[in-house]
C-alpha cells in the first residue's frame, strides 16, 4: 500500500477516457488500496484512477466512513437534482456550485470482479457522478455555474 501523487489540472491524463479492468489480479487490488490511502491522506471524498495517473475504470469513495470501491462503474438510475459546492482534489482549494442529481444509483464491481449496486442521495449520490464522470475525461468545472470561496481548516 501506498500514497500516490494526485495529478492536478492541466495534466492530460485527466482529459483521457479510462479503459475498462479486465483483470481482478494483484495489480487492481494494489491499485484500490492505493487510492483508499492516497484518499484519506487527502481528505477528500472521493478519488479516481486517472487522478492518480492511472487510465483505468476505477474509483474509491468514502463518506462517514463508508468506503465503497467501484470498478468499471456504470450509473443506472438518477432522480431529482441538488444544487450546491463541490470541488476536486485534482483542482485543489477550488470550489464551486454544480447541479446533480439528488439520488443515484451506480452498478460496479469490486476489486474480485463481483458485481454491486449501491444507492446515494445527497453527497453520496454527487460523488458517484462526479468520480463516474472522471473515468471518462470529464471534470466537474465544466459544470461549474458559479465558483465560490470556501475556508480551508
Ligand atoms: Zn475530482
Amino acid at each position: 500500500m501506498a500514497i500516490r501523487n494526485i495529478v492536478t489540472l492541466g495534466d492530460e491524463v485527466l482529459t483521457k477516457k479510462c479503459r475498462p479492468v479486465e483483470k481482478f489480479d494483484e495489480r487492481l487490488h494494489a491499485l484500490v488500496e492505493d487510492l483508499f490511502d492516497t484518499l484519506y491522506e487527502s481528505g477528500g471524498a472521493g478519488l479516481a484512477a486517472p487522478q492518480v495517473g492511472v487510465l483505468r475504470r476505477v474509483a474509491v469513495i468514502d463518506i462517514d466512513e463508508n468506503p465503497i470501491e467501484l470498478v468499471n462503474p456504470e450509473i443506472i438510475f438518477t432522480e431529482g437534482s441538488q444544487t450546491g459546492a463541490e470541488g476536486c482534489l485534482s483542482n485543489p482549494g477550488k470550489y464551486g456550485i454544480v447541479t446533480r442529481p439528488q439520488k443515484v444509483t451506480v452498478k460496479a464491481q469490486d476489486r474480485f470482479g463481483e458485481w454491486h449496486e449501491y444507492t446515494g442521495e445527497d453527497l453520496l449520490a454527487r460523488a458517484f457522478c462526479h468520480e463516474t464522470e472522471h473515468l471518462d475525461g470529464k471534470m466537474f468545472m465544466e459544470l461549474v455555474s458559479e465558483w465560490i470561496d470556501i475556508e480551508e481548516d
